[in-house]
Parts: structure tokens; C-alpha cells; sequence
């Protein structure tokens, strides 16, 4: 175990990758956004298991922030992320600055078109939010070539339209998703959880507890009536929307009588909070 290196520079760590891969090493690669937490550790370490190089980014992607939302507030502490890294395995973490990423400006950017699924569920209110992010995962993608890209089911859609990208433009990259790491209490990881205040990060707990009452329910119908009805039972907490999507299309599934392997999406605002969580269903025969 090593401590990152850490740099800014695109040209710098291509060069580095290249060298690697020239030695027949492999590169696992794990975007972020900072302020990072033991679900991204889980993240790097599953990373390091699957590859001889890990490579993290740390970069707070303004295109994917809409007007109003919190790109300026966002936790900014690269020393601290390092310290945090220290031992993981990480091998270089890549800390641009916007012009690193974007050498002819943001908004000069080729912009990748999250299409209809990026429009629906986070892509509701927040416009723009999709499109960016895969611009940005693209532009890294480029930068770092890795053999393995790691991301977080926590994310469902992401993963799903990043999923949807990497088929759709041949890119030389596999996927490797990493399962939602959980606080004791079952509340997932996320870096916005920093924003409650203590009674609302209690209150932040009947998410998981929802997802759980669907995953014991015998039906999609009932599957969601538990959902909505555990959330409902929780003072203060706003949901933004409920879903079940199919895992395949990430359409919402449609009918009462489904049978086969579904995903719960949640967003729900706490406070001045929105938070994100999913689970997976399944109806047997
Ligand atoms: P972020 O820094 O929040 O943009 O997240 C960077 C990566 O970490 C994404 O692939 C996320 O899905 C993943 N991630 C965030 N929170 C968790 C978590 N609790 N468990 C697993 N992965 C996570």
C-alpha cells in the first residue's frame, strides 16, 4: 500500500496510464466528487481487487449542477480526501481544475445527450443534471483509459445511463458496479448527509426502512404501498418520487401481476435535503 500521488494535470496522468499499460498492468478508475466517505472506500477497494492500478478522481463537475443547487456549497477538502486515502490503494488521485477538464470552457464542452431516461426521475428537476454528468464521465474516461470503471449502485440512474453510454459508444471500459455501503443505523452513505441537522439524519433513517418493507411485500402493488406508506408515517419527510423501474429500460413498470427482478427508486427531501436511495425487488413466480 502506497500513498497517492496526487496530480491536476490531464497530460500528466495519461502519460502515466500509458506507461502503465505498456508494462501489461490494468487500471480501475473511480469518479467522485469529493468529501468522500466509506461508501467511496468500498468503491476503491473493490477497485483495487479488480485491477494492478487504482486511480480516483476528485472533481465537483459544474455541469451537472442546475441553478440553485448546491455546486458552490458542495464540500471542497482535498488534503482531508487524501489523508482519507491514505493506505486504500489508490495509486494517483486526479484533482483537475475546470480547465483541465474543460480546456475550451464548459460550455464549448461536447455534450453527451442523456436521452429519455436522463429526463425522468433525478432528471425531473434537475435539467441538464444527466447530460453533464456523462459529458464529464466521458471526458475522464478519455483522460484516465481505464480498463475498469467503478461506480456506485447507489446511483441507480447514473449507473444505469453510464451503463447505456459505455454500450452505446463502444467504449473499451467495463462497468464494475459497487453495492450501496449502509450506516449502522441503514441510512446509505452519501456526502449530502453532512447537510442534516441531527433530528432530520434520524428522520433520514425511514428511507432504508421503506425500501425494506418493499422488499418483504409479495407484490409489486403491495411492494409499493409499504414504500409509500412507511415514508408517509415519517413527520417532515417530502417525497419527491417513488418508482419502480424496470432494471432493463429503467422504464416504471407497469401492471400489478409483474413477475421477475425490479428496482425501487426513492428521492425524498428532508429539511432542505434531497436525498437518493434504491433497492432492488424481486417477484417470484
Ligand atoms: P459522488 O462523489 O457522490 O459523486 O459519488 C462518487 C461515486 O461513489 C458514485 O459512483 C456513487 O454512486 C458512489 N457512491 C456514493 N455513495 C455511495 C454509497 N453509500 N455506497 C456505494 N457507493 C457510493
Amino acid at each position: 500500500m502506497t500513498t497517492p500521488a496526487i496530480t491536476s494535470s490531464a497530460t500528466e496522468l495519461s502519460a502515466q496510464v500509458a506507461r502503465w499499460r505498456e508494462l501489461g498492468q490494468t487500471i480501475a478508475f473511480v469518479p467522485t466528487m469529493g468529501a468522500l466517505h466509506e461508501g467511496h472506500k468500498k468503491l476503491v477497494t473493490e477497485a483495487a481487487a479488480h485491477a494492478d492500478r487504482v486511480v480516483v478522481s476528485i472533481y465537483v463537475n459544474p455541469l451537472q449542477f442546475g441553478q440553485g443547487e448546491d455546486f458552490e456549497q458542495y464540500p471542497r477538502d482535498l488534503a482531508s480526501d487524501a489523508g482519507f486515502l491514505e493506505e486504500a490503494g489508490v495509486d494517483v488521485i486526479f484533482a483537475p481544475l475546470e480547465a483541465d477538464i474543460y480546456p475550451e470552457g464548459k460550455e464549448r464542452a461536447p455534450a453527451i445527450d442523456a436521452g429519455e431516461i436522463g429526463a425522468l426521475f433525478e432528471g425531473v428537476e434537475r435539467a441538464g443534471h444527466f447530460g453533464g454528468m456523462l459529458t464529464v464521465v466521458k471526458r475522464l474516461l478519455d483522460i484516465v483509459h481505464p480498463h475498469v470503471l467503478v461506480m456506485g449502485q447507489k446511483d441507480a440512474q447514473q449507473l444505469f445511463l453510464v451503463t447505456q453510454m459505455v454500450k452505446r459508444e463502444l467504449l473499451p471500459v467495463t462497468l464494475l458496479p459497487v453495492e450501496t455501503v449502509r450506516d449502522r443505523d441503514g441510512v446509505a452513505l452519501s456526502s449530502r448527509n453532512a447537510y442534516l441537522s441531527p433530528p432530520d439524519r434520524t428522520r433520514a433513517r425511514v428511507i432504508c426502512r421503506a425500501l425494506a418493507a418493499a422488499a418483504q411485500a409479495r407484490d409489486l402493488e403491495s411492494a409499493r404501498a409499504e414504500a409509500r406508506d412507511t415514508l408517509g408515517g415519517q413527520e417532515s419527510v417530502e417525497i419527491d418520487y417513488l418508482e419502480t423501474v424496470d432494471p432493463a429500460t429503467f422504464l416504471p413498470i407497469e401492471g400489478a401481476g409483474y413477475r421477475g427482478e425490479a428496482r425501487m427508486i426513492v428521492a425524498v427531501t428532508i429539511g432542505e435535503t434531497r436525498l437518493i436511495d434504491n433497492t432492488r425487488l424481486t417477484f417470484g413466480q
